[in-house]
């Protein structure tokens, strides 16, 4: 329940600050990435899931996703959580604000990701007041449309705008971003991280207008080590999971990467994989595992308690 006022009325800055401190805060909160679809309405060229090269969409397509009624079953049977949805575009899933206005009382919703792209009568078939995680695409969208869609719903929503500071995005920061300001929609940049978990090579011109943003909004420079394939305690698997559109679980969104990218050649162990929610199969771990994988996503370090395991190299 805290956490879900800390949603509703914390401003996003704060929020910001504090994440880096959730699992102090929280330290056994059971949390989830519900990845709901990985189909999308767009294919952005850096999308680990839905770009041309990636092929999440194909792996998981409509006919492993299950209905709404089928969700709402399988939630009732799982230890209280609270989701974050993601996707792929979530709201292409058509089931999405069943799920979310039915959704079992032990559960709660602390946001969900959107690009926007779905007609605003979608948006309104959710009767709650939930957080949503607007990405804006310039490549896809035009601002005009895009803000106006944000007005619209945003006295239904709280609303927050994600930018990923791309090269097609250049003009749009540098000319553009004070229409956020101008009409209250909170913000922030990300830089641009290759597959390989690489900062993207800014222009120097780039580099200085990205710099009062960056500095304001999450980084991965601080936190690089976590990065890299040597041992790491975590509670991944224990108060953190992840749950694919079929139902499977796995302990943290890297291990979705690790055993379903395209971009990636390696097994995963057994023991990363938490069964399936629909079969009944589905467990937690009751302890911390020992992860001996580079640690690259941003939804994971919020949500998983990870610390180096000192003087051990990986081989
Ligand atoms: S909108 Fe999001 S999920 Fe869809 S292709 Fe772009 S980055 Fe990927
Ligand atoms: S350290 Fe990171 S990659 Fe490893 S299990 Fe934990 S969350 Fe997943």
């Amino acid at each position: 329940m805290i956490l879900e006022l800390v949603q509703k009325f914390v401003p996003l800055k704060v929020k910001t600050f504090l994440k880096p401190y959730f699992r102090l805060i929280f330290p056994n909160k059971l949390m989830s990435v519900l990845w709901i679809t990985f189909r999308c309405t767009y294919s952005c060229s850096y999308c680990p899931f839905c770009s041309k090269q990636s092929n999440f969409p194909q792996q998981f397509p409509i006919e492993c996703e299950k209905s709404g009624e089928e969700w709402i079953e399988a939630l009732k049977k799982i230890p209280p959580t609270s989701f974050y949805i993601s996707g792929g575009e979530p709201f292409l899933y058509k089931d999405l604000p069943y799920i979310i206005n039915n959704l079992p009382d032990k559960h709660s919703i602390i946001g969900i990701i959107t690009n926007l792209s779905m007609p605003i009568s979608v948006y309104e078939k959710v009767s709650k007041k939930i957080h949503l995680n607007v990405s804006f695409h310039r490549e896809f969208v035009n601002e005009t449309d895009f803000i106006e869609k944000i007005l619209a719903l945003k006295n239904r929503f709280h609303i927050n705008v994600n930018i990923v500071a791309t090269e097609e995005n250049f003009d749009f920061i540098k000319n553009k971003i004070h229409i956020f300001d101008k009409n209250e929609i909170p913000y922030h940049i990300d830089p641009l991280v290759d597959n390989a978990n690489k900062i993207h090579e800014y222009s120097i011109e780039y580099k200085e207008l990205l710099k009062k943003y960056l500095e304001k909004s999450r980084t991965i420079k601080t936190e690089e080590k976590l990065a890299q394939k040597i041992p790491k305690k975590c509670s991944a698997g224990r108060n953190y999971y992840n749950l694919l559109p079929n139902g499977n679980a796995l302990v943290c969104s890297r291990i979705i990467d690790y055993k379903y990218s395209p971009f990636i050649q390696e097994e995963v162990d057994e023991s990363a994989c938490l069964g399936n929610i629909f079969d009944g199969s589905f467990y937690l771990n009751s302890d911390d595992c020992i992860c001996k994988y580079d640690c690259i996503a941003h939804c994971d370090r919020d949500y998983a308690k990870i610390s180096i395991i000192k003087n051990k190299v990986h081989k």
